[in-house]
Order: C-alpha cells, then sequence, then structure tokens
C-alpha cells in the first residue's frame, strides 16, 4: 500500500510539472519533485496521473442487452428492456465486473451501480454485485434499484383512464430489503457503500421516497435517483403533482448536498435554482439521452448557477458502452451547440474536474476524493502519453478528454491498491470474463416486445404521434 511515483507529469494551475508523488496506506502522503522512494518505485516517466473519475451513474447487468436494444424513447425501451431481462445472479455477476473493467480501462476507479434487482432475488442480487466489485477492487457505490409502481404508471395518462397493475412488492418489503442490504454491505472505509436510489418520481410514490429519506439520515447514505430524463416524465409530474417534479423533491426533503440526480434534461429556470439552492448534484449522461432522444441537458445553465455536474455513462444498454473518457467528451462538447456563448464551453481541465472532484461531491466524498491533494485518499490512474492516440505530444490533458484515447490507462490505483499495471487489470481474469460472456450470450438480430406492442399506442398519443 505504499509506493512511490517518480518523475510522473501532473497538471498545476495553468499548466503541468514534473513531480514525484508518495502514497502511504491509501493516502497521497506527499507531491514534490525529489522525495525518497517510500515502498514501491514507479516509474512515472512519459505518464500523466490524474485522480481517478467517477462514472457516476450506471446499470450493471445492461451489458447483456447492449447492442440489440430497438431505436425507441425511454419508456418504450424500458418495456423492452424488461422483457428481455432473464437475469440470473452469475450473469450479474459477469456483468459487474464487466462494467468494472471497462470503467477502470477509461479513467474511472468509482462506479456508482443502479443495480436492478431480481424479483425474490434481491438481496441475492445486491450481494453478488459487492462480491465482483470488491473483487476487482473498483470502489462501488451500489444503489438498489426501486420503485412501487408498475411500468406502465410511468407514462402520463393524457385524457384516458388508465389502471396500473399493483407493484408486485409492498413497499415495505422493499425498504427492509434496503435496510438490510445496509447492515450487510455498507462499508464506505472497505470501498462499498449503498445509497437509496428510488428510481424517480415516475415510479415511486411519496411514501417510498420518504422511507427512502428516513433511512438515508438514519444511516447517513447518499441517494441517487433518475430525474426528469423524458419528456413524458415532466408532462407526468404534471399530473402527479400540479407542479414541477423538482418542487415537488424540494418539498418533500429530498434533495440535498448527498443527493445526485441522473439526467436532469427537463428542467427550468426554477428548478436549476432549485437544485443550486439544495447543494444536489446533477449527473450528464449524454450518450444515453442521445440514444434514447430524450433530449441535451442544459450543462451550462447548471453550471452558471453553481450546481456540480459530474458524467455517467449510463446503463450499456442506452450507450452501448461503459467507455467513461466517451461519455466525457461527448458531454463537454455537447454543448458547443446548444449555447451560443462560447465563453461557458467547458474546457478539458474543467471535464476533468466535473469527472474528479464533481462526482466525489455528488456522494458527499470531496474531502477525501476527487483531486491530487495530500491528505487525500489515493484513487489515481496514470496515462501512458507515449500511446499512439495521445501523440504527437501537445497538451496531455486536451488529448485525453477531446481526442479517442485507446489504451491510454497503464495503471489505476483505489484507496492506494493497485488494480490496473502496464493497461492490465490484475485482480481478475479479463480473458476468462471474455468467454464467459461469449458463452453466455448468442448473436441476434430480431426480437418482439410483448409490452411493447401493448403499450405503443397510447404512448404516442398521449406524446401527441
Ligand atoms: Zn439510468
Amino acid at each position: 500500500m505504499h509506493f512511490t511515483i517518480k518523475n510522473v507529469l501532473i497538471p498545476t494551475d495553468d499548466a503541468y510539472a514534473t513531480t514525484d508523488v508518495q502514497v502511504v496506506e491509501g493516502i497521497i502522503s506527499a507531491i514534490a519533485p525529489d522525495l525518497d522512494v517510500v515502498g514501491t518505485a514507479i516509474n512515472g516517466e512519459h505518464k500523466l496521473l490524474l485522480p481517478g473519475f467517477f462514472n457516476a451513474h450506471t446499470h450493471s447487468s445492461e451489458m447483456w442487452q447492449r447492442g440489440i436494444m430497438s431505436i425507441l424513447p425511454l419508456e418504450l425501451w424500458l418495456a423492452e428492456l424488461y422483457d428481455f431481462a432473464p437475469l440470473d445472479t452469475e450473469k450479474v455477476y459477469l456483468s459487474a465486473l464487466g462494467t468494472a473493467v471497462e470503467t477502470l480501462l477509461s479513467g474511472g476507479t468509482s462506479v456508482v451501480d443502479h443495480l436492478v434487482l431480481i424479483p425474490g432475488q434481491e438481496l441475492e442480487t445486491i450481494a453478488t454485485a459487492v462480491r465482483a466489485y470488491q473483487e476487482v477492487g473498483i470502489r462501488a457505490f451500489v444503489a438498489p434499484l426501486i420503485q412501487d409502481e408498475s411500468l406502465t404508471a410511468g407514462i402520463p395518462s393524457g385524457e384516458s383512464e388508465q389502471n396500473h397493475q399493483p407493484y408486485f412488492r409492498s413497499m415495505a418489503d422493499t425498504l427492509a430489503i434496503i435496510e438490510e442490504a445496509v447492515r450487510q454491505f455498507h462499508r464506505p472505509e472497505e470501498g462499498v457503500s449503498i445509497l437509496v436510489a428510488p428510481t424517480g418520481i415516475q415510479l415511486c410514490s411519496d411514501a417510498l421516497f420518504s422511507g427512502c429519506i428516513e433511512l438515508s439520515d438514519r444511516y447517513n447514505l447518499c441517494r441517487h435517483s433518475h430525474l426528469l430524463e423524458t419528456k413524458a416524465q415532466e408532462k407526468l409530474a404534471q399530473e402527479k403533482y400540479g407542479c414541477s417534479a423538482v418542487e415537488h423533491l424540494k418539498r418533500i426533503g429530498y434533495l440535498g448536498d448527498r443527493t445526485s440526480l441522473a439526467h436532469c434534461v427537463w428542467l427550468n429556470d426554477t428548478d436549476i435554482e432549485i437544485l443550486a439552492a439544495t447543494q444536489s448534484t446533477v449527473v450528464h449522461n449524454p450518450l444515453s439521452n442521445l440514444r434514447l432522444g430524450s433530449g441535451i441537458a442544459p450543462i451550462l445553465k447548471y453550471r452558471q448557477a453553481g450546481v456540480n455536474v459530474t458524467f455517467g455513462c449510463d446503463g450499456a444498454s442506452s450507450n452501448d458502452s461503459q467507455d467513461l473518457l466517451e461519455a466525457i467528451k461527448i458531454g463537454s462538447i455537447l454543448h458547443n451547440v446548444t449555447d451560443i456563448d462560447y465563453q461557458y464551453w467547458i474546457t478539458p481541465r474543467q471535464s476533468v474536474e466535473m469527472a474528479a472532484l464533481g462526482g466525489a461531491k455528488g456522494l458527499n466524498m470531496g474531502d477525501k476524493l476527487g483531486s491530487l491533494t495530500v491528505g487525500k485518499q489515493a484513487d489515481l490512474v496514470l496515462y501512458n502519453l507515449t500511446s499512439l492516440s495521445l501523440l504527437p505530444r501537445t497538451d496531455p490533458i486536451g488529448l485525453l478528454v477531446l481526442g479517442r484515447p485507446t489504451n491510454a490507462v497503464d495503471s489505476a490505483w483505489v484507496n492506494g491498491k493497485q488494480v490496473v499495471v502496464d493497461g492490465k487489470i490484475t485482480t481478475t481474469n479479463v480473458d476468462e470474463l471474455r468467454q464467459e460472456l461469449f458463452n453466455r450470450s448468442q448473436w441476434d438480430t430480431q426480437r418482439k416486445s410483448q409490452t411493447v406492442a401493448e403499450i405503443e399506442a397510447h404512448y404516442r398519443t398521449v406524446m401527441g404521434l
């Protein structure tokens, strides 16, 4: 757990410096040139050291359906997703491993897994994901995805009288599962945290939100939800509450500096002020928002209002990858077309700060993670600046964020423990993982979702299509 990186490039305020970085007991203990070697010496020559990024919103088990999901908007896409989710815990294990590996090899050292639970095997699902993340050694924020309304309730009713099936599990049972998961697995100091994670206003009652708030306060848990991902959800919030979803969430006390909210596409100016005032975090998932036609989140407005913003890949069925650097690139330059004032466009250095410190703040760990600072935990990534994709030599962070880096991650540490060496994951057998993913799947092109067929006409009517 002790090591010293010698002669490594680190960013300074507006340039770079070559220096040494010492890590003792998982903590960055010194950053200065010509330090004595403590523990293992790591050659940092021609390499760039950055704080690890956060993949601040994903759903690991969606990996099983990447590449095949129909080109549909969220509400219909979700129906198809759940029609073809024949999950078992072995698959949960493998896709969590895969999500961790892809995140680590694209600069992430933390993952927020908004984890879909297998009905009837909820605690086993959580245990399995925790086991996979601990094996790989990535810092894991496991956010079991819960709801208490069935899927059709997530679509606005419009003029029609809609009756929805009751959800199969009671709210009390759901909250009991989360509380038990906290007892068994919430070990922040060991790199595993459990979050309360009601999926969003579209499928959750106020009582469920209140239960989550209560657990969050009692056990000091962060809160994580989807928020106003689609136009349909904006309509639904008006139907349900007669006000915006953000106003409603503020009223019931869900927002705060431990709350991170994925997507945030359809917010108005008042909503943005509320997010800023409550110090909530926005998780920007640009690729998923493009893939599902959800819209472009007003990220530059958030930043100007002082809202903390970070990046997520979202699940691999709506992305269809877990390449964090890709999400950061698109999520940064996308706004050059939405906002005409280029003075607010996101620079590569700002992207890095959003991906690292922004992620840490959203999980209430801004004082422990997210920057190269003495005293912080050593979640670090070393990039190989001699990778072909990062040459010729210009601005290293510019190459990393604006380019298309391949095989650029040389080493990664989580809490001072090295999990990537020479571009290879050392903690889990990736060849075996590839073999298992191959063996448990097959080439496929044609599927028909029964549920999409049942609900599409109503969706088109309420959306005016
Ligand atoms: Zn999501």
